[in-house]
């Protein structure tokens, strides 16, 4: 309780010096006669621990909080005239932070245990008061950043929903503007190594507009080139030769952290300076512009795409349908809208509803079912048939194309019909002459030359009848538009295979063996050409072989595909042959095989098969040793 400082204050001097009794003798104790004696509450004259305030000083007149503003910093003990609640004497000193009071007559014990506790607790309060006042300063700064906080996750969020730089860039710089409460505000943006004034806002005017004029502010340049802020904070004389008080300059940084441009705020005659806490939230209103500019330079690319895939959608040739991931439809082509009559309104309309063709229905049913793309054939109303085929993007939507197939259908038709009567045309001759031929000797009975010349014109005829029929067949496999498939067992095709080869296998004294699949083998495919192209290996791997060789057909299951093998033991094709024996007309030189008749054109017919059935086959070979053919096909066609 040493070196208290104790303030009497009080018109009665003798009161007051009668009080200093009960205070401890070691007290400071000063005797004031005024309040206003007290001084301003800027600048108090007297701090004291405790004062003791006589109640009469405020008694008479109205009292006003600026006098009492010195005493509300130090806890109060009040001097009563009479026992009565000080509170009832003047609700003012309410403010006060009473300790105690004092009654007449003063100097009683009473008051000095009063005065004593007082003295006691002044210092714990003069704590607790500096305390509260440090809390309240502590929110208010709280309050302030939240209401920033506020302010700019308000900006984020329109920013954010913005889809101009117009619509953006003036709400961000009205926002920095409030914000700071600076008298102005603007935001430039380098465009093209050019710097432009995108919008700029002078506080407590309406809402700022956008433009774009070309700027020249060395300040903008020099934050573009060292993408730093600058923060002035006393009146300065700019390069443009302008006065300003206060300025505050931020890089609009690009993620990849280049400058784009610049927000700044300015106060050209209120010397308002600019605090670190502004500059805190201003770069945050900084990013979002950068965010605005980002997102609204890929929004207008996304336009921009939406709008070339629009016109290419609806100028494409071919009927285009595109729906959603929920089968609701998106996009169109004009010529789907004249093919199917879809109404204008229909985007967004579930596909099954606004398409009314059974075929295309059914086939759109398959690919919500299926994985795989399926593909088929449609017949509008008026004849045309189109080729259809729906893609499905995972979580993205379909896309369904149909090419106008009408006029290749009609195509095919005649080239079928061509390949019919030209194969029918050419063969009827050749077989006459064959016939003749093969007569030749029941005419008359032939010298040894000449039956020798009837078997080299029967051998030639067989060549070229072989030969016709494996380009008719060629041609029409590669002209069927469609080749029919059906699900099919793979081991009923081999056993087909085996019966028509087993007489050549025999008079070649060739062992044609076929290992029997151990489970059934399912395959979707034409049965017809599937038998043909196997036939067509294994009748090679036979002809290419040696008395007494082997020829070995056998299968495996790999899940998703089947595959044949036809191994041999026969001559074996050359290295630099294997990769040319498919293509068309590409026979093999060897001594060995020389004299092995062929047209070249039967793996050329097998490849075609085999991949329009979406397989695959290759040879592996060594000569003198023999050859492997493998045949892949996909169990679903
Ligand atoms: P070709 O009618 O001449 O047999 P292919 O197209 O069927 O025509 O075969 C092309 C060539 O590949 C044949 O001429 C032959 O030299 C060679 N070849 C095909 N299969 C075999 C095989 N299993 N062994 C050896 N050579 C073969």
């Amino acid at each position: 309780m040493y070196g208290q400082q104790i303030l009497i204050i009080s018109h009665d001097l003798e009161l007051g010096q009668s009080l200093r009794a009960l205070l401890p003798s070691d007290a400071e104790v000063q005797v004031l006669s005024a309040l206003t004696a007290l001084g301003t509450p800027i600048s108090p004259a007297h701090s004291a621990s405790l004062a003791l305030v006589d109640v009469a000083l405020l008694s008479g007149k109205p009292l006003n909080l600026l006098e009492l503003a010195p005493l509300q910093a130090m806890p109060v003990v009040l001097i009563l005239p009479e026992s009565l609640p000080h509170t009832a004497l003047n609700p003012l000193l309410a403010q006060l932070h009473v300790l105690g009071v004092l009654i007449p007559p003063y100097t009683t014990d009473t008051n000095r245990s009063a005065l004593d506790a007082a003295i006691r607790n002044a210092p714990l309060h003069l704590q607790k008061v500096e305390l509260e006042q440090q809390l309240a300063t502590a929110q208010q700064r709280l309050d302030q950043r939240l209401q920033e906080i506020n302010v700019i996750y308000t900006i984020g969020k329109s920013v954010a929903a913005a889809m101009s730089l117009d619509e953006a860039l003036p709400r961000i710089v009205s926002t920095a503007v409030n914000l700071t409460r600076a008298e102005e505000g603007f935001i430039i943006l380098q465009e093209e190594g050019r710097l432009y004034l995108r919008a700029s806002h002078r506080f407590n005017e309406p809402d700022a507009a956008p433009q774009r004029t070309p700027a020249k502010d060395p300040v903008a340049q020099r934050v573009i080139q060292s993408g730093r802020p600058v923060m002035l904070k006393r009146e300065t004389k700019l390069a443009t030769g302008n006065l300003v008080q206060a300025l505050l300059y931020l890089p609009i940084l690009r993620p990849g952290g280049s400058t784009m441009g610049v927000l700044g705020v300015v106060n050209r005659e209120r010397a308002a300076e600019f605090t670190e806490a502004q500059l805190f939230a201003l770069s945050a209103i900084a990013d979002y512009t950068a965010i605005a500019v980002e997102n609204t330079r890929l929004f207008g690319e996304i336009q921009r795409e939406q709008y070339r895939l629009h016109s290419i959608v609806e100028q494409a040739t071919e009927a285009v349908l595109i729906t959603d991931e929920h089968n609701c439809l998106l996009l169109w082509s004009r010529s789907a809208a004249n093919a199917f009559g879809i109404p204008d309104d229909s985007a967004g309309k579930p596909f099954l509803e606004v398409l009314q063709h059974a075929q295309l229905l059914e086939l759109f049913h398959q690919a919500i079912e299926e994985p795989d793309s399926p593909q088929g054939e449609i017949v509008l109303p008026g004849g045309r048939v189109m080729n259809a085929q729906i893609t499905s993007a995972p979580q993205l939507g379909r896309v369904v194309v149909m090419q106008d197939i009408t006029k290749l259908k009609e195509l095919d038709r005649i080239k079928t019909e061509f390949v019919q009567t030209v194969s029918h045309d050419l063969r009827t001759p050749l077989t006459t002459i064959q016939g003749y031929v093969m007569l030749l000797d029941r005419a008359g009975s032939l010298n040894e030359m000449q039956r020798a010349f009837v078997r080299k014109a029967l051998d030639s005829l067989a060549d070229i009848t072989d030969l016709i029929t494996d380009l008719l067949d060629l041609g029409r496999i590669e002209a069927e538009y469609e080749m029919p498939m059906q699900d099919l067992q793979l081991q009923q095709i081999l056993k087909e295979v085996q019966t028509r080869h087993q007489n050549q296998a025999r008079e070649l004294n060739i062992n044609l063996e076929v290992v029997p699949p151990e489970t059934p083998l399912q395959v979707r495919g034409n049965p017809y050409r599937l038998q043909q192209a196997l036939g067509k290996v294994v009748d090679n791997a036979i002809k290419y072989n040696r008395p007494n060789g082997e020829v070995k057909l056998d299968t495996e299951d790999t899940g998703e595909h089947v595959i044949v093998r036809v191994k041999d033991n026969g001559f074996g094709i050359p290295l630099a042959d294997q990769a040319h024996i498919f293509e068309r007309f590409y026979r093999v030189i060897l001594p060995e095989t020389e004299s092995i008749r062929g047209t070249g054109l039967g793996l050329a017919i097998v490849k075609s098969i085999i991949e329009r059935h979406r397989g695959r086959i290759w040879v592996e070979s060594a000569v003198g040793e023999g050859s492997c053919f493998t045949l892949l096909l996909p169990k679903n066609g």
